[in-house]
């Protein structure tokens, strides 16, 4: 084995280009200079396409968490009423910031491997006319449950409050139509499906969240959404902006918006129908049901024959596959497989051929390659049975 060798498959870093990292490698530029300001007009440009707004798309230095606390202290000001909905850990950490900003949380969890009800949603909208804020999850990544942020947007749309959605891993692989389904504000980060190192996080705010910001009375410096609106009048960023960052997401969005946004998530949605049939093809459970499986990310339940996180050494140690765990409850019971960003049809492959291999060490029965079909099948057509 050589040890360099490497499969990451993890939601979160994911792989990164070569495009992108060559983009990267680029001497530094002031963050002030004109040349800089002419990289942000073109890539708030191309963010917009990726996030389908009209509105502008703030770029932050910060990881993904960075820019939920960014949205929870623009728009939750002490005392407001908020819905938190949960499908998983993004969804309580969500309720987490809202509380430290003030709001009077109402936390509504769904559960670990369930999807957001409309239902429920609608009855606490009815019931509660006063709520500010809503906050929801596009793709719970701790459980692979991707929740309907268009019947959700389409809702929320109706009442007083904005619509707050955490797209962290969803963004890029899942698609979302910001303002056509009528989602205030969309926050993702760089480092699951835009393809790029961890560093940078993403915000777009719609004119009724702007109504909002303008009153919000939390404190709040570097993460000011009004300064960062007055910077971006000018193509400038608030604060130093991480330049090299910058110059990789340029590329990074160029491959995708050349690749098509539909393209994108059909390939999404292909490698996450293969990884679930090879996975029932080796007799394991999947957690989430088919009709909230995520198409970014997939949970599999681990054998009765052994704790997750050993399987996980198994195939880091022996074929340098990594894949992640459980978090919290879930921790030793379920593991991980990413299919966004950089992936394509033989990262599938790999994993699955790799767990395979891993399950017969750790003394579970599986026939070698009968997940690998079911992948393959897919990915030919299901024509060459
Ligand atoms: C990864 C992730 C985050 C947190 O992002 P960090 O960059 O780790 O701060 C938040 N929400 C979701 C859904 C995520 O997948």
């Amino acid at each position: 084995m050589i040890p360099d060798k490497k499969y990451l498959l993890i939601p979160g870093p994911t792989q990164v280009p070569p495009r992108v990292v060559e983009a990267m490698s680029r001497p530094i530029i002031g963050h002030r200079s004109a040349e800089f300001q002419t990289i942000v007009e073109r890539v708030t440009d191309k963010l917009k396409k990726v996030f389908q707004t009209e509105n502008n798309v703030f770029i932050i230095g910060s990881s993904g968490t960075g820019a939920l606390e960014a949205a929870v202290a623009n728009v939750v000001s002490p005392g407001d009423k908020v819905l938190a909905l949960s499908s998983g850990k993004f969804g309580e950490r969500f309720r987490d910031l809202a509380k430290i900003y003030g709001g009077e949380v109402d936390f509504v969890d769904f559960g670990w491997g369930y999807d957001i009800d409309l239902k429920v949603v609608q009855k606490k909208l009815e019931e509660n006319p006063d709520i500010k804020v809503v906050l929801a999850t596009q793709n719970e990544t701790s459980t692979g449950v991707q929740n309907d942020i268009e019947g959700l947007g389409k809702l929320v749309a109706k009442y007083e409050a904005i619509l707050v959605v955490d797209a962290v891993s969803g963004l890029a692989a899942i698609d979302l139509q910001t303002d056509a389904w009528h989602v205030d504000i969309v926050v993702s980060g760089s480092q699951k499906a835009l393809m790029l190192p961890p560093g940078l996080a993403f915000i777009s705010v719609s004119e009724k969240a702007w109504q909002k910001i303008q009153q919000n009375t939390s404190p709040k410096y570097y993460f000011d959404l009004l300064k960062a609106k007055k910077s971006i009048a000018k193509w400038n960023t608030t604060y130093t902006t991480p330049v090299s960052m910058v110059y990789g997401l340029d590329a990074a969005l160029d491959m995708i918006l050349e690749e098509g946004l539909d393209n994108v998530f059909a390939r999404h949605k292909m490698l996450a129908r293969a990884t679930r049939a090879a996975i029932q093809g080796l007799g394991l459970e999947l957690l989430a049901p088919d009709d909230c499986a995520s198409m970014a990310v997939t949970a599999v339940q681990s054998p009765m024959v052994v704790d997750a996180d050993t399987l996980r050494k198994v195939l880091l140690r022996d074929y340098g596959v990594t894949f992640a765990g459980g978090q919290d409850a879930m921790k030793g019971k379920i593991f991980r497989i990413a299919h966004m960003g950089f992936a394509d049809k033989m990262d599938v492959i790999i994993a699955i051929s790799a767990l395979e291999m891993a399950l017969g060490k750790v003394g579970y029965k599986a026939e070698l390659g009968a997940g690998v079909r079911e992948a393959q099948m897919i990915f030919v057509g299901g024509d060459h049975a």
